[in-house]
C-alpha cells in the first residue's frame, strides 16, 4: 500500500492518492473513528468498501463514541453491513451526543487504552476543521497514534 500526498490547487490542501498492492501490507488493519452513528459511513463509506473489495485480509476496528439507544442500533447494523465477512472489533460507546469535549478526560482515557490494543495501518476520522465539536475532538484524539 502506498499513500502519496500531492499538492492541490490550493496551497493549504493536499490530495492523498492511495494505491493498493495486495502484497505490501497483508493484513491491513483499518481504524474507523466516528463521533456518532453514520459518521464513518457518510464520511468514508465508499473508501472502506473499496478497500474491502481490494484487500482480502482487511481487518476493521470500528469505534463510535456516541451510539446509545436507537442510534446505537443504527451504528451496529451499519457496522455489520460494512464489515461483513471480515475480522472486526466493534466498540460502541454511549457518550452523550454533542458533549464529547465535556467528557474529554474519559475520551482521552479510552483512546489511551485503545492505543495499547490496536495498531492500525490506516485511520479514518472526521476532519479536524469540522464545525461540530464532537467531530473535532475525535479528529484530535487520533493524534494519539502519531
Ligand atoms: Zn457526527
Amino acid at each position: 500500500m502506498c499513500v502519496e500526498e500531492r499538492p492541490c490547487c490550493e496551497a493549504d490542501r493536499r490530495v492523498i492518492k492511495l494505491s493498493l498492492s495486495k502484497k505490501d501490507i497483508d493484513p491491513v488493519t483499518v481504524l474507523c473513528l466516528g463521533a456518532h452513528a453514520d459518521d464513518i459511513e457518510i464520511g468514508c463509506g465508499g473508501t472502506l468498501l473499496y478497500l474491502k473489495s481490494n484487500l482480502p485480509r482487511l481487518r476493521f476496528h470500528w469505534v463510535v463514541l456516541s451510539a446509545s439507544g436507537l442510534r446505537g442500533q443504527e451504528a451496529a447494523k451499519a457496522t455489520e453491513l460494512f464489515t461483513a465477512g471480515r475480522d472486526k472489533e466493534v466498540v460502541l460507546k454511549d457518550y452523550r451526543d454533542g458533549f464529547l469535549p465535556y467528557n474529554g478526560g474519559e475520551v482521552k482515557d479510552f483512546f489511551e487504552q485503545m492505543k495499547s490494543q490496536v495498531n492500525p495501518d490506516l485511520i479514518f476520522t472526521p476532519w479536524y476543521g469540522d464545525a461540530h465539536q464532537d467531530h473535532r475532538l475525535v479528529s484530535e484524539a487520533r493524534l494519539e497514534y502519531l
